[in-house]
């Protein structure tokens, strides 16, 4: 996943980029507590979402469930205001989880196994 760092609203989370698969929008949201910003003012209070679904803010598709995922770097660089944010130096993207080793492990079976849990994100 692409995340912008530490959620600060539970302060465990990574605010990641998820892809609305309803309108593919690109919004923020926290893999811990599910905490949304539309926008690249993630010192903005976030809206929460109705659980279990989070129906999307734009099209309120749910962004719980596929086709939502974890954005794409590709998807991430289409998306205006993240790509505005980016090279306005607002936000900076990292891969992987803040979390831990994001490494690939060295040897082949297990990095085959860290393949395929990074792509069904
Ligand atoms: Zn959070
Ligand atoms: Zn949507």
């Amino acid at each position: 996943m692409l995340h912008l760092g530490f959620c600060s609203v539970c302060g465990t989370g990574a605010r990641a980029l998820r892809s609305c698969g309803g309108c593919g929008a690109i919004v923020v949201q926290c893999d811990e507590c599910d905490a949304v910003w539309t926008s690249a003012k993630v010192t903005a209070a976030p809206l929460f979402l109705k659980q279990p679904d989070l129906p999307c803010p734009h099209c309120a598709a749910p962004l719980a469930t596929p086709p939502s995922h974890w954005a794409t770097a590709e998807e991430a660089s289409a998306a205006p205001w993240v790509a505005d944010a980016v090279a306005s130096g607002a936000i900076t993207l990292s891969s992987g989880h803040p979390f831990g080793d994001n490494s690939p492990p060295s040897d082949s079976a297990a990095s085959e196994a860290w393949n395929k849990v990074d792509l069904s994100e």
